[in-house]
C-alpha cells in the first residue's frame, strides 16, 4: 500500500501578511527543530508495521510521496533537509519512484541547494511564485521579483528537474486576467508542468485582512474575481493545461500525487510542528508551536508515540488528535474532498467502500444543486457544474 508523509517546514525569513500558515520568523530553533524531525521520523518507523497507510475511498496511483511543505523549506540548510529526507526514507521504506516534493521560494533557493535536493532523492519542486509581475508581488510584500522568480525557475530546471509546479495567487488588488494569463504563458515556456493558482483569501489575523476584508469588492468585484478564475482556467485548458482539482491544473502525467492521495481520502502520516496526518479513524495535528514540538520530541519515547497514534495517549503538548471519524463522518468527507476535484464523486467506489449508495445516503443535497445547475451526473460520477465551481463551498456545505 502507497504511503503518504507529509512535513511542516515552520520556518519564513518573514511573514507574508496575506498568510495563515504556521511558521515562525526567528530562525534560532532551526537546527534543534530538524533534529527533534528525524526523532519523529524514527518513533514512526518504529511503529510502521502497524499503521499501515491503508486507503479507505480509491487508490491514488499507489506511489509513495512524500511532501515538504512550509513555511519556506527551502529556507533551512540543504544538509538539514537532506538527511530528514534520507532518514524518512529509510524508516518508511520509500519506493525509488516515489514522487519526493519540496515546496521553494525564489528568494531562498539557490543552485547549490537544488543540487542537494536533486541528489538526496527530491524529483519534484513547488515553487512559491505568485506573480510575475512587479507592482503585484510589490502588494503581496513578496521577497522576490519577476526577474528572480524567473531565474529561480531556470536554475531549477538546469538543477535537473524536469517536475517543476508554480503557484499564482488570483484576485489580488491591482491584478488583471491579461496578466494572468501572461505568467501563465510564460510559466508553459518556462517548461512548467503543474499550475496551481489560488484565489486570494482575507484570513482573519493576518495584516490583509485588516486591511482589505471591508473593501476588497472595490478592489476586486465578486464578478471580476470569478471572471478571472474561469478565464484562467480557459487559458490554461488552451495551453494544454488539465485543470483536475479547483486550483490545481497540470500537463498530461503532471498531476500532484502527494495532493491527490489528499482528496482520494487516503491515510498520510505527519512530522514538524503544525502538520495535520490521518491515520486508521483519526485526524491528528502537531500544535502550532515549534518549543512545544521539540521539547515533546526530546521527552516522548517510541512507546509513547505508539500509544498517541493507538488513540491512548493524551496530554501531549504538541500531538493531539483532532478527530476520530465514523463511518458517517468518512462518508460525509467524500463529498467535501472529491467536490473539489473535475472527476468527482465516484459513485461505484463510494459504495464499494461504505456499502451503501450515495444517493441513498445524500439524495435531497443530490437533488436540489442538480435542480439548480450546480452538480451534473456524468456516467457513474456526480461533479460540480462550471456554475456550481463559483458556489463550491455553498454546495459541499449542502452534504456536511
Ligand atoms: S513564504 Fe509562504 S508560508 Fe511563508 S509567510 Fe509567505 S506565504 Fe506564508
Amino acid at each position: 500500500m502507497a504511503r503518504h508523509i507529509y512535513v511542516h517546514n515552520p520556518f519564513c525569513a518573514r511573514k507574508c501578511p496575506y498568510c495563515d500558515f504556521y511558521s515562525v520568523t526567528d530562525p534560532s530553533f532551526i537546527g534543534a527543530f530538524y533534529k527533534a524531525a528525524i526523532k519523529e521520523t524514527l518513533f514512526i518507523g518504529s511503529v510502521i508495521d502497524d499503521a499501515s497507510g491503508t486507503n479507505p475511498v480509491t487508490d491514488t496511483d499507489g506511489k509513495d510521496t512524500v511532501y515538504f511543505g512550509g513555511g519556506t523549506p527551502s529556507l533551512p540548510d540543504s544538509d538539514l533537509i537532506c538527511s530528514l529526507l534520507n532518514e524518512i526514507c529509510k524508516s518508511f521504506d520509500i519506493a525509488s519512484d516515489a514522487e519526493i516534493t519540496i515546496e521553494a521560494n525564489p528568494s531562498s533557493v539557490t543552485s547549490e541547494k537544488l543540487s542537494d535536493y536533486r541528489h538526496a532523492g527530491f524529483n519534484r519542486i513547488s515553487l512559491g511564485v505568485q506573480s510575475l509581475d512587479d507592482n503585484v508581488l510589490r502588494t503581496l510584500q513578496r521577497l522576490h521579483d519577476s526577474k528572480g522568480a524567473v531565474e529561480a525557475i531556470r536554475k531549477i530546471g538546469n538543477a535537473g528537474f524536469n517536475n517543476i509546479s508554480a503557484d499564482l495567487i488570483t484576485g489580488v488588488p491591482g491584478e488583471t486576467l491579461e496578466g494572468i494569463c501572461k505568467d501563465i504563458k510564460t510559466f508553459h515556456d518556462l517548461g512548467i508542468k503543474h499550475i496551481s493558482t489560488y484565489s486570494l483569501m482575507l484570513e482573519e489575523g493576518t495584516p490583509f485582512y485588516d486591511r482589505y476584508s471591508k473593501t476588497i469588492e472595490e478592489y476586486v468585484p465578486q464578478e471580476t474575481e470569478r471572471a478571472m478564475y474561469h478565464g484562467t482556467r480557459d487559458y490554461l485548458q488552451s495551453l494544454g493545461y488539465e485543470t483536475y482539482e479547483i486550483s490545481n491544473s497540470a500537463l498530461p502525467g503532471y498531476k500532484s500525487i502527494h495532493n491527490s492521495a489528499y482528496w482520494n481520502s487516503c491515510e498520510y502520516f505527519s512530522i514538524g510542528a503544525g502538520a495535520h496526518g490521518f491515520l486508521g479513524d483519526m485526524r491528528y495535528g502537531h500544535r502550532d508551536d515549534v518549543m512545544a514540538y521539540i521539547d515533546e520530541m526530546n521527552e516522548i519515547t517510541s512507546d509513547d508515540y505508539k500509544a498517541f497514534l493507538e488513540g491512548n495517549k493524551i496530554g501531549l503538548k504538541s500531538l493531539y488528535s483532532e478527530e476520530v471519524l465514523t463511518k458517517e463522518d468518512k462518508m460525509r468527507e467524500v463529498p467535501f474532498l472529491r467536490l473539489r476535484t473535475t472527476e468527482g464523486i465516484i459513485l461505484d467506489e463510494f459504495f464499494k467502500v461504505f456499502g451503501v449508495k450515495f444517493e441513498d445516503v445524500f439524495g435531497k443535497a443530490v437533488k436540489t444543486n442538480i435542480e439548480n445547475g450546480l452538480l451534473e451526473r456524468k456516467e457513474r460520477t456526480l461533479r460540480l457544474t462550471r456554475s456550481g465551481l463559483d458556489l463550491a463551498n455553498k454546495v459541499i456545505e449542502d452534504f456536511l
